[in-house]
């Protein structure tokens, strides 16, 4: 068959059904009158890609790629409301096999099979008559030119209407599919071959302690637990209508332990969030964008602490790569294969504490938990049977299928796992304190939020610009023994009673830094939550 009757058909294919998400909240929309001034373009520039790309033994299996990329796209769009952007695709290459397992559902072969099967079939089903490379390099140039040139003669006219679309709905851009993949990657690719020649900066390298351990005396151990998808509406000490965390309530009324209802995460995903966290740049300053610069992590071994990284997620995003990490041991009662409940992480404290170089040891701690938290969309996976207090529960993965209700309840189940999870870290924390020369503390704060449905939005990972307050708002506690309030000078009343105000993840380099003693002249005191209360 000609190349033609591959080039032309598949695009048209593809911009119709295969973007039919996109067609779909544009009537959703009430903006069906600017349907024509995109298809049209978007038609002609994937006939003009897919010229570009009419080779012998490429231009087959490219075409197949795209729709099935196409294909993969629609379904995640319609299931959770996802668009297609760089941070996303930084997330699809980045991600693990348990991610992937908890993503799968029945809808995803329906959707593969119903947007890629047809066109499959009509590339794959007769040969392709190649011509003379020049000839055929005339042919694909005058696909190019006739494709553009149609996506242009439509787009002129069409431009007010084109660019108040771009103006008003901009995760739009993100839904053409699938354009959006190949933008995305190529994005991504450029963004890495900087990164890849350029040495890392070096962060802190004047870090000492300025209050160095008396022999034999308590030293700092900070446990930094790194939340997974908690969002601060859901969090019982944030006023939430339903007792998501009745033992930091406790711990809260018993022990001095500081609420932050009003914390801002630097982005939408783990993938930007976690090294921005950890990063001595503000949001502002480019903390949210792949970095060069050393970390938290990095500052705290330098200034003589002990580090370890210890992780039940998809690995710590390069934060950990110069410091010890581990994983926890595979404990069958908590562990199934290789996933794990995040008590698995406070199992093993004890030894891991132990193995810890003393001389680093003695002059303070800081072990970073980075939890599973309430990862989705399997988040009845989240918490054990036995510590399920909402039913019933959602228990599939096409969280649009279940009721607000059930889907709720499984949410809120491991909210109040991660709840348990801390109380346990806090009472391991007090035997430290009790049985060693520990001052201990913790500080847990989420990495982003999560959509459960609000505007037809599930998980996370919307354009930061233009996310909902529900990806972006995390909760955030602070807990500091007697011994460690001793030894920072900080007051919890204190800390209580300024905590209302905004807090970011801007604020997490300088805070641990400031907490732990560690003296540098990166640490700036007003991005450090407990300078105003002491140290
Ligand atoms: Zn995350």
């Amino acid at each position: 068959m000609p190349v033609a009757w591959v080039v032309w058909p598949v695009a048209l294919w593809l911009a119709t059904v295969g973007n039919l998400p996109l067609w779909q909240r544009l009537s959703g929309l009430g903006l069906t009158a600017g349907g024509p001034a995109l298809l049209f373009p978007v038609f002609g520039v994937l006939a003009a890609l897919l010229s570009l790309l009419a080779w012998p033994r490429l231009l087959r299996p490219l075409a197949s790629g795209l729709v099935v990329v196409a294909a993969f796209n629609s379904h995640f769009m319609w299931q959770y409301g996802a668009v297609i952007d760089p941070t996303m695709m930084a997330n699809v290459v980045h991600t693990d096999v348990r991610e992937v397992r908890d993503l799968l559902s029945w809808s995803l072969p329906l959707a593969l099979l119903g947007v890629a099967g047809p066109p499959l079939w009509w590339i794959w089903r007769r040969p392709v008559g190649w011509r003379r490379p020049v000839a055929q390099i005339a042919r694909n140039l005058a696909g190019v030119g006739i494709g553009l040139a149609l996506a242009v003669a439509v787009a002129v006219p069409g431009y007010p209407h084109l660019a108040s679309l771009a103006r008003n709905h901009k995760p739009l851009r993100y839904m053409v599919n699938p354009l959006n993949t190949v933008y995305a990657s190529a994005r991504l690719v450029a963004d890495q071959i900087p990164q890849q020649v350029q040495a890392l900066i070096p962060v802190g390298e004047d870090a000492v302690l300025a209050r160095p351990v008396a022999a034999g005396g308590p030293a700092p151990l900070l446990v930094l637990v790194v939340g997974e998808t908690a969002r601060a509406s859901d969090w019982g000490l944030n006023g939430y209508a339903r007792p998501t965390t009745p033992e930091l309530v406790d711990w809260q009324a018993r022990q001095g332990l500081v609420n932050f209802p009003d914390v801002t995460s630097c982005g939408t995903n783990t993938q930007v969030s976690v090294p921005c966290m950890f990063s001595p740049l503000t949001r502002e300053q480019g903390g949210d964008r792949p970095g060069r610069h050393e970390n938290l992590l990095d500052v705290l071994q330098r200034a003589g602490l002990a580090v370890l990284w210890l992780d039940n997620q998809s690995g710590c995003k390069g934060v950990c790569a110069r410091v010890p990490s581990a994983r926890p041991a595979p404990d069958p009662a908590l562990c199934d294969g290789d996933e794990c409940l995040d008590e698995a992480l406070v199992q093993g404290l004890d030894q891991r504490l132990a193995e810890l170089d003393p001389a680093r040891r003695a002059r303070g701690t800081v072990l970073v938990l980075h939890t599973m938290g309430s990862h989705g969309p399997a988040y009845f996976k989240r918490s054990p049977a036995d510590r399920k207090p909402f039913q019933p529960e959602c228990t599939t993965v096409s969280l649009a299928d279940c009721p607000t209700e059930a889907l709720r309840n499984g949410y809120d189940n491991s909210i109040a796992y991660t709840d348990h999870v801390l109380g346990l870290t806090l009472r391991w924390l007090e035997a430290q304190a009790r049985s060693g020369p520990f001052a201990p503390g913790l500080l847990y704060v989420s990495d982003h939020g999560e959509s459960l449905g609000e505007g037809q939005v599930y998980l996370h990972g919307l354009p930061y610009a233009f996310a909902p307050a529900e990806q972006k708002r995390v909760p955030m506690v602070a807990w500091l023994s007697a011994p460690l309030q001793r030894a920072s000078g900080v007051d919890p009343a204190c800390l209580g009673s300024r905590a209302a105000g905004p807090v970011s993840h801007d604020h997490l380099f300088h805070s641990v830094l400031g907490l732990m003693g560690v003296q540098t002249a990166v640490r700036d005191d007003t991005l450090n939550l407990f300078r105003p209360c002491g140290t």
